[in-house]
């Protein structure tokens, strides 16, 4: 069993690191207050009885030596850094519920057959920089050193960052694990939304991780004068975008997972007596399985071209952005399955909306996620909370699953 008080007590402890006086933590990669929660957790690893390294990208890794040295490594952990007026819980309880993990077992005199490695990720965020993963994408060998380019508000890049912070940008090849190294990768995370709450669970599996779509709609009709021009001679490429919105509403939701939002519009010129000449929107559409992102976007897209052929509407669409989405190994999620069946905690299967670490991970290992109840669905938000008892079974969730992979033939 996991020691409950002293998960509790450390992330107590991290939350007093990067306070801000807009309220709740600050904790940008490569600054000060990170290196300040990174010494505090290194200090937490030793306590732990783990080997402790931080590496060319500057991971933190507490190791436990397996049975089997040469084995592959099974690694669990997540990311300390923060958004600007974040949360204590989003990323801290996977690093720290996985100190605690590989502390109990320790304590326990508890043997696995596989290494296992507690991670604490190089910004995940990606607030710094607008790039984040940098850790997770250092490990699966996706980061190259010409890409170290994009700067901070203050004009410094990734590269000069981590000269500050006494890495090398030219050895980030090293941080790579090599294929078949690393058996696993499982995080513990809170779930940043409402569901489980809703469900009155405490812990949930993850079925995998939506990659978002982001698309922009251009719509050009003819600009005109809202006294002077008769219904049935307008080009108005807003009402027309307000039957895609609706259309696009429409079609994510006939599917369980996909979620569409247009969250962005311009209209063109933007007067009170003005017929508008050209309307501007995104849409950000996501699920967790590709097949069915895809079909969603192709019957948006059909849909739309008909709705503007139809008012007589020129419609051009941008692509802005396409991650594709991950998911979760059937093995693991059956593993954690498992574990809160052992634990007696009934538990349920949901996708993960936000991003994660693991999307970068994915062709380097099998992935899984734990998630833990979010108090009103609130995160990167001063008022994200997760309660003690929630950590804790999650943190308990990962003990068994972090035991199970790590004995797994
Ligand atoms: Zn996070």
């Amino acid at each position: 069993m996991i020691n409950s008080e002293r998960l509790w007590d450390r992330l107590m402890q991290l939350s007093t690191i990067g306070t801000c006086e807009a309220g709740g933590i600050t904790r940008l990669s490569f600054t000060p207050e990170e290196r300040a929660a990174k010494d505090l957790i290194a200090g937490f690893m030793k306590e732990a009885g783990l080997t402790v390294r931080e590496d060319e990208v500057g991971n933190l890794i507490g190791r436990k030596e397996g049975k089997n040295s040469e084995a592959p490594i099974v690694l669990i952990g997540s990311h300390i850094d923060s958004v600007p007026s974040g949360g204590n819980f989003d990323g801290p309880l996977g690093v720290l519920a996985g100190v605690e993990v590989l502390q109990t077992m320790n304590e326990q005199g508890v043997e696995t057959e596989h290494p296992i490695e507690v991670l604490a990720f190089t910004d995940e965020e990606g607030t710094r920089f607008g790039f984040g993963m940098i850790g997770s994408r250092g490990i699966a060998g996706l980061l190259q050193p010409d890409e170290l380019t994009p700067q901070d508000k203050d004009g410094i890049s990734i590269a000069e960052a981590m000269k500050q912070s006494g890495l090398d940008p030219e050895k980030i090849k090293g941080a790579a694990r090599t294929p078949g190294s690393v058996k696993a990768y499982v995080e513990l995370h809170i779930e940043q939304g409402k569901v489980l709450e809703s469900r009155g669970l405490s812990v949930g599996v993850v079925s995998g991780v939506a990659g978002p779509l982001w698309l922009k709609f251009v719509l050009e009709g003819e600009a005109g004068h809202a006294g002077a021009t008769p219904m049935n001679m307008r080009r108005d490429p807003l009402t027309a975008a307000a039957e895609v919105m609706l259309c696009i509403e429409r079609e994510a939701a006939r599917k369980p997972v996909s979620v569409g939002t247009v969250g962005k519009m311009q209209v063109f010129p933007g007067g009170v007596n003005i017929i508008p000449g050209r309307v501007e929107f995104t849409l950000d559409l996501r699920d967790v399985d590709k097949a069915i992102l895809d079909e969603v976007e192709q019957s948006i897209m059909r849909e739309a071209e008909a709705i503007c052929a139809r008012r007589n509407v020129r419609l051009t669409v941008e692509l802005l952005q396409r991650i594709p989405p991950v998911i979760c190994s059937d093995n693991i999620q059956a593993a954690i399955r498992e574990a809160c069946a052992a634990e007696g905690l009934e538990t349920m299967t949901l996708p993960s909306g936000a991003g994660h670490d693991c999307m970068q991970l994915v062709d380097l290992c099998p992935v899984g996620m734990i998630f833990a109840r979010s108090r009103d669905g609130i995160s990167h938000n001063p008022a994200e909370f997760t309660s003690k008892e929630d950590c804790a079974n999650g943190a308990q969730i990962l003990y068994r699953t972090a035991l199970s992979l790590a004995n797994q033939r």
